[in-house]
């Protein structure tokens, strides 16, 4: 009797937590579209993998909705950039105690930049921020690339192989694409990126031995320029010979066009790659097609040819 009590009592136990594993859906939700491209990259089709962010939303003022939290901790993985780029994250980490979801920070062993770090170019922020952006850099975004492949390795060791396979492959495309960066700035005229999004670029100017200059205070795009600040580029602009102006995705070009009605300066898009709009997912872009063009923007707006 005993022992049938004991039996039932360890089928029981053995029943909730199976329940527990099937309400996790064999998922991941990426928050941003440089780590979903990076997840999808290595997993292809052994799991789904879902962006977060809605099309064309811009990322730094999103919060998830209790909806789309319900979701994510009913998932498997949930990547995100790190606290500075989501600082919702945690949320997410308390609704998710007692549930098998790995929460993974894409950041992770990435030592983070602060305005100071950015060499007295950084964006002038009175808060002691972080600057969230190191998918830019291509050399970055293969670290971020070895996290999450250990991360969604060990919550699916059936694929370790594949997954191991695809993920060199794609670090070897992202090396190929740092060459190509660093041979061709390399040779740029102007060795100043005037932006007039917000402070994005700050990594992959570093890495290329550029600068990067923004009207926008902060490492996001949420406070409006002043006219002082924008007055100040209008004299780099001239001080300089700058004769581009590089515009942001996502965002009304309003300040790019204003100073180029003043200066006479080319504008050229330069993506930053936080998100895609529709026509874009449509069209199937990859973080990778996304840097390529940037380099041409950069090739004709610098002056990187011989
Ligand atoms: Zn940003």
């Amino acid at each position: 009797m005993k022992y049938c009590i004991l039996f039932v009592f360890l089928w029981i136990l053995q029943a909730c937590d199976s329940n527990i594993k099937q309400e996790q859906e064999k998922k991941i939700i990426a928050t941003l579209f440089p780590q979903y491209d990076f997840t999808r990259q290595i997993v292809q089709d052994k799991v789904k993998v879902v962006l977060l962010l809605p099309p064309g939303v811009e990322p730094h003022s999103y919060e998830p909705t209790p909806r789309d939290i319900i979701e994510i901790t009913k998932s498997s993985v949930f990547v995100y950039t790190g606290e500075h780029m989501e600082p919702w994250a945690q949320k997410i980490v308390q609704q998710s105690r007692g549930k098998s979801i790995l929460i993974l920070d894409a950041s992770k062993g990435i030592e983070l930049m602060s305005e100071e770090d950015h060499e007295g170019h950084g964006p002038g922020c009175t808060h002691h921020h972080k600057d969230p952006h190191i998918w830019l850099d291509p050399v970055l975004a293969q670290k971020m690339v070895d996290t999450i492949f250990q991360g969604i390795t060990s919550v699916f060791p059936e694929h370790r192989d594949f997954f191991q396979k695809n993920a060199q492959g794609y670090k070897e495309q992202l090396e190929r694409l740092h060459q190509k960066n660093k041979e061709t700035l390399s040779k740029a005229k102007s060795k100043k990126i005037l932006y007039a999004g917000h402070f994005a670029f700050g990594y992959f100017a570093q890495r290329y031995g550029l600068e990067h200059i923004s009207p926008y205070k902060g490492f996001s795009p949420n406070a409006e320029p002043t006219p002082g600040r924008i007055l100040e580029l209008l004299n780099n602009i001239k001080d300089f010979h700058i004769n581009t102006i590089f515009y942001e995705e996502l965002l009304d070009p309003k300040i790019a066009r204003v100073l180029s009605e003043e200066t006479g300066c080319n504008i050229v898009p330069l993506h930053a790659a936080h998100n895609v709009s529709k026509e874009e997912s449509a069209s199937g872009m990859t973080y990778i097609k996304i840097m390529e063009n940037n380099l041409k923007s950069l090739q004709e707006g610098l002056g990187c040819h011989e």
